[in-house]
């Protein structure tokens, strides 16, 4: 089931990730079954791969099921009948739809139930960037099992990274990750509408996406050093003066009449690090007060 050799795998869901997968592993030359729950859009994958309408035929004698569906709801509702749990005797489960680290724990536990060796899962990718160099793959469980498949799951991402054997690892960095992107994306586009609103072209902005990029950069690379520490002082600029410019953002927001949600949420958390006495410290002191509500 290594690379080089041809595999028989089922891609349970043809949405758009789902046969993202379905033709990457098809492109390889391996010999791909997908099943979904609307029959026509497993028929519209094409690329090699061949549409089943039955669940239990699209998994019986694969190599890998790998599972893209809208979430773990999804998928347990979809792998709840008897014989379809008995279709998947000797073959590994690669779930590939998002979740929690609790769904992880919970999907485990059902796959060990049924003696079926499961790896966890995420993506990080849209569709179209599937079996580039732009796609990373997120995979947590057994090493063994993972090494096993490894040439195999690479069709889909070259970057395909074994994160732990805890089965929520690889939704928990996923997870992490989102969070740094939706929160930054957010902010972004609160800032070109700050820009806007002021009448300033939001193009300026834009334009200096180097500048605040590498400011994010270096913040991270600090904070990961002062939080393995545990020691947040130095000599740069204290929480009492970010906080004082996130007033600014707050006021601008105020004046110019647009949402205020978004940095007035920011001021909370950074006033709560100084409430707790952190106000000389480096901005990464935050980190202290978010362990706990
Ligand atoms: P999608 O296009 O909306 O496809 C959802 C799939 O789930 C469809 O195959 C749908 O079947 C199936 N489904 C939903 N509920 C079901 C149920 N109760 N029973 C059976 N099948 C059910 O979504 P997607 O973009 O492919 O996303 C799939 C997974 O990939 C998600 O977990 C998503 O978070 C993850 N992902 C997506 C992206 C992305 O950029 N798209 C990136 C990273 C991760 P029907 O066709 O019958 O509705």
């Amino acid at each position: 089931m290594t690379s080089g050799r041809s595999s028989k795998i089922a891609v349970i869901g043809s949405g758009l990730m789902g046969s993202a997968l379905a033709r990457a592993f098809a492109a390889v030359g391996h010999e791909v079954a997908v099943w979904n729950r609307t029959p026509s859009k497993a028929q519209a994958v094409g690329g090699g791969t061949l549409a089943f309408e039955e669940l239990r035929e699209a998994i019986t004698g694969r190599d890998l099921v790998v599972v893209s569906l809208s979430n773990y709801a999804a998928f347990s509702e979809v792998f709840s009948s008897k014989d379809v749990v008995a279709a998947l005797a000797g073959t590994t489960l690669v779930q590939l739809t998002s979740g929690s680290p609790a769904d992880a724990r919970n999907a485990l536990e059902w796959a060990t139930a049924h003696g079926v060796d499961y790896l966890d899962a995420a993506i990080l990718a849209y569709p179209a960037f599937v079996a580039t160099d732009y796609a990373t793959v997120f995979y947590a469980g057994s090493r063994a099992v993972f090494d096993r498949h490894l040439g195999t799951l690479q069709a889909v991402a070259k970057n395909s990274v074994y994160v732990d054997e805890k089965i929520g690892s690889a939704a928990t960095l996923d997870c992490a990750i989102l969070e740094a992107y939706y929160g930054g994306s957010l902010a972004v586009l609160h800032a070109a509408a700050m820009c806007k609103a002021e009448g300033l072209d939001p193009k300026a902005f834009f334009a200096q996406k180097n500048s605040f990029l590498g400011l994010i950069s270096v913040t991270a690379d600090a904070a990961q050093d002062m939080v393995a520490r545990d020691d947040f002082t130095g000599e740069q600029c204290s929480l009492n003066t970010h906080v004082a410019a996130i007033e600014h953002i707050v006021r601008l927001s105020q004046d110019a009449r647009i949402s205020t949600r978004f940095p007035r949420e920011l001021l909370e958390n950074y006033r709560r690090a100084v409430d707790a006495g952190l106000g000389a410290q480096e901005l990464p002191a935050v980190f202290r007060t978010l362990g706990k509500d």
